[in-house]
């Protein structure tokens, strides 16, 4: 374990972000460095628990507790706390295919369920593991080790994201060809065109990228499946297909004014952003587009896509942001219903929202609040939402939202971010392979063998289960690649 009286000695000391006001003027990263003793000490604090729940990545109360990826998160606390980095490298990835991506943008489900979290604030894991990482990266241990034998089978998955690119690693590793379809002209899905710059580094995706490109991984960007290359072409060409796009339907809101000029999905906001900061960074273009610049910009949506919104939208320089919310705002501490080891479902301040208090004074979101109406001026353009307060009332065993009367208002916007969540996969490759859907119309495979109702075809991530995190996409990788494994072999030795 770490230090017997680790937790009894030592505080819970997170690695600090860059300031709010400093940060908000560049794209950078807005995580600090790591500062080897105060992790050592962090480590420290870990009571290797007997039973520990931080690893366990079970579904309670219809959230992730503990790390969906089994992370063995006391051993490495442990080692780092000894100063064993690259022992606890190793450990790390045993479980982890990309810990620098989770070590930055999971929300750390771990965390949530540490045993120590019941008396304490619990263990600084998330920061942990990012450090064991980056180290890694720092000091060279990170190298291509291609297998030592290849099987002669070829495997095609579709889409790079977290899902695509953990199933594709693991294949290789079982000696496998595997050529990844990506239809963006970067690799990544939305750890490249999602998730914005500040808080995840595109160089850290790349990076990684390249060291599985020189495993043996092919990668081909800019070809669509379904429209560059008929799906059933992969069927006929490769021996398995594992299918990873994502779920990228957004959920719209189809109300008066919704045509109007300068209304968005998130999506084409955050990711032609990032993308013009790239193109930009590699001397392929030279235009940016700061599309929130001097506008009040309303977003509608109080989660992860909402902030970033937030986010991109203050270092655009919008004159304002707003951000709706039809749901309660959480409690501050966990509520009766909602005990540990249960992921905390508790009121925090995300980066975006702490940029907008640092520059106007508050936190943008408003809760338990919804548009009515976009109003637009003579040249077509938003230039107000109609909103009013709800309530949430019971009705026949559900609960409803009932307008609470006098709320409605005028809010003045020269921009709105719809930012409201996801409605599972797009249809091309669903219809041309004729794929069973599940209620939610995602793909049809059972959670634990990933195979779709056609042959040869396994799904896995936000395509499998709805949009969700980044760390259960690459448990669905992994999953996915070893079933696929399975039935290419006969049998696995993949995790
Ligand atoms: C704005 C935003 C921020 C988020 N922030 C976080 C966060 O901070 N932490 C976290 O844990 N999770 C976050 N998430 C959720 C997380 O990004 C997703 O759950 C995760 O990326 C899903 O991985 P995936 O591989 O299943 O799909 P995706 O990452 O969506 O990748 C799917 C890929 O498939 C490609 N594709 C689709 N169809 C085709 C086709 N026909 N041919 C070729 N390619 C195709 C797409 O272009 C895409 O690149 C965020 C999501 C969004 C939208
Ligand atoms: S992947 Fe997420 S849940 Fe697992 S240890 Fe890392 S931060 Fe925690």
């Amino acid at each position: 374990m770490g230090k017997p009286t680790g937790f009894i000695e030592y505080q819970r000391e997170t690695i600090a972000d860059r300031s709010p006001t400093e940060r908000i003027k560049d794209w950078n990263e807005i995580h600090e460095h790591f500062q080897e003793e105060k992790l050592k000490t962090q480590g420290a604090r870990c009571m290797d628990c007997g039973t520990p729940y931080c690893h366990t990545g079970i579904t309670l109360g219809g959230m992730a507790s503990g790390c969906p990826i089994n992370n063995l998160i006391p051993e490495f606390n442990h080692l780092v706390y000894q100063g064993k980095w690259k022992e606890a490298y190793h450990r790390l990835m045993k479980t982890n295919n990309f810990p620098e991506f989770t070590g930055r943008v999971c929300p750390a489900p771990c965390e949530g369920s540490c045993v120590l979290g019941v008396i304490e604030p619990p263990v600084t894991i998330k920061n942990i593991e990012c450090a064991i990482i980056d180290r890694a990266w720092d000091e060279g241990w990170v190298v291509p080790n291609p297998p030592v034998n290849r099987t002669g089978k070829k495997v095609a998955v579709v889409g790079s994201g977290p899902a695509g690119l953990s199933a594709a690693d693991q294949l290789n590793k079982a000696g496998h060809l595997v050529t990844v379809y990506e239809r963006a002209d970067r690799i990544g899905g939305l750890l490249m065109y999602g998730i914005p710059n500040m808080k995840l580094d595109k160089d850290v995706v790349t990076r990684r990228v390249k060291i599985m490109e020189e495993e043996g991984v092919s990668f081909e960007t800019g070809v669509e499946i379904g429209k560059d290359l008929p799906s059933k072409q992969l069927l006929d060409e490769f021996d398995s297909v594992i299918l990873c796009c994502g779920a990228t339907k957004p959920r719209d809101l189809p109300i008066e004014g919704r045509d109007l000029k300068n209304i968005h999905f998130a999506m084409e906001f955050l990711g032609p952003n990032t993308k013009e900061i790239w193109d930009i960074k590699e001397g392929k273009s030279e235009q940016f587009t700061e599309l929130a610049k001097d506008k009040h910009v309303i977003i509608i949506g109080g989660g992860d896509t909402g902030t970033d919104c937030v986010g991109t939208s203050i270092r655009h320089g919008c004159k304002t942001v707003t951000q709706l919310e039809i749901m309660p705002k959480p409690p501050e501490e966990r509520a009766p219903n909602n005990p540990w080891p249960e992921w905390p479902k508790v009121y925090k301040m995300d980066y975006g929202q702490e940029e907008a208090a640092a520059l106007y004074g508050a936190d943008p979101r408003e809760y338990l609040i919804t548009a009515s109406k976009f109003e637009g001026d003579e040249d077509g353009k938003v230039k107000a939402v109609h909103v009013h307060n709800i309530e949430w009332k019971e009705e026949n065993g559900r609960f409803m939202p009932v307008k609470v009367p006098g709320s409605e208002r005028v809010l003045k916007a020269d921009l709105v971010l719809l930012a409201m969540g996801f409605l599972g996969p797009e249809a091309t490759i669903v219809e041309e392979l004729g794929l069973d859907q599940d209620p939610r119309s995602n793909v049809k495979a059972e959670y634990g063998r990933f195979t779709t109702s056609v042959d040869k075809v396994f799904a896995a991530g936000d395509m499998r289960r709805g949009q969700s995190l980044i760390v259960w996409a690459i448990n669905e990788g992994r999953a996915a690649a070893r079933e696929c494994d399975r039935y290419l072999m006969g049998s696995t030795q993949l995790p």
